[in-house]
């Protein structure tokens, strides 16, 4: 069976509407799919409708922003009920955290000589209710002051970098607490992109697994072939299920298309085994 749980679309920071992500995955040949967009649930009565009428399954999801051990983590949420309240209170949270964060970001922008990405970056946003970093990226691109997204992360808005403003998200457990309130399953999306150390990530991988967190993305379009071993060998080590999604953004960004992804080892457990 074809899987993607793991995607995004304008509902987040993704270029394509839900009904749009349905629609190109299912031409991919996608059968069981998860929207994922990132600290929002807005997308998925459309999503849900447009798999329906394509006649393929469908899975509610999130991506939940989390900082753990001072760095970003991404926890998706599959199968939650997308009208929990304390996740949806949670989510909120998090995307007020957002709107501040943007108006700081364009004001270290400024002073590095780039005005105007608050106002530049805002019509990237389709939802005006989540601004992230890739809105100010492709901004930054499309006027001319970077060549490519990856510039844009390295010289300005990446960890660490002149124009990065530090956040503190959701901790893990609330992100995990919130996604198995709402009935979901809990997965660490892409750990290959995390920069930890042996230890920090053991520490991350403990405390997930103790806070009722059941599974780790094993292949995805943010990880490389060697990482799909590497995260399989976490998942068999710590028991957790394994799941797998291409992190589409958009049809010109990104190393995966929908649907192209890799088969999982076969000896390890899919986050699917029991959906029916
Ligand atoms: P935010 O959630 O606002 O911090 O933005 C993070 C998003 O930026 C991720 O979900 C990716 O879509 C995108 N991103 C992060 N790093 C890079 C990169 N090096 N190149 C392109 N996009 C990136
Ligand atoms: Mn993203
Ligand atoms: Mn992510
Ligand atoms: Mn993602």
């Amino acid at each position: 069976m074809k899987v993607d749980l793991h995607c995004h679309s304008t509902i987040s920071d993704g270029v394509l509407s839900p009904a749009q992500v349905a629609a190109r995955a299912h031409a991919n040949g996608v059968e069981l799919w998860a929207l994922t967009d990132h600290d929002e649930l807005s997308g998925l009565a459309e999503a849900r409708r447009s798999a329906q009428a394509l006649g393929m399954s469908f899975i509610t999801g999130v991506e939940i922003s989390v900082t753990f051990a001072g760095h970003t983590v991404h926890i998706l949420g599959l199968g939650v009920d997308e009208g929990d309240t304390a996740l949806r209170a949670g989510l909120d949270g998090i995307r007020q955290g957002r709107a501040v964060r943007a108006r700081e970001m364009a004001d270290r922008l400024t002073a590095l000589g780039i005005p105007g990405s608050y106002e530049g970056a805002l019509p990237y946003a389709a939802n005006p209710s989540l601004i992230s970093r890739t809105h100010f990226a492709r901004f930054l691109v499309d006027s001319g002051h970077c060549k490519t997204m990856q510039a844009v992360f390295d010289n300005y808005l990446g960890d660490g970098k002149p124009a990065n403003v530090p956040v503190h998200w959701s901790t893990l457990e609330q992100a995990v607490g919130w996604i198995v309130g709402a009935g979901g399953r809990a997965a660490i999306a892409h750990p290959g992109r995390y920069d930890y150390t042996p230890l920090q990530f053991d520490a991350l991988f403990d405390r997930f697994k103790e806070l009722g967190g059941t599974a780790i993305e094993v292949v995805t379009g943010s990880h490389t072939p060697d990482q799909y071993a590497e995260y399989a060998g976490v998942a068999r080590r710590y028991g957790f299920l394994a799941s797998c999604g291409s992190d589409f953004h958009s049809p010109k960004e990104g190393k995966l298309d929908l649907g192209q992804i890799p088969a999982l080892p076969a000896d390890l457990k899919p986050i699917w085994h029991d959906w029916a």
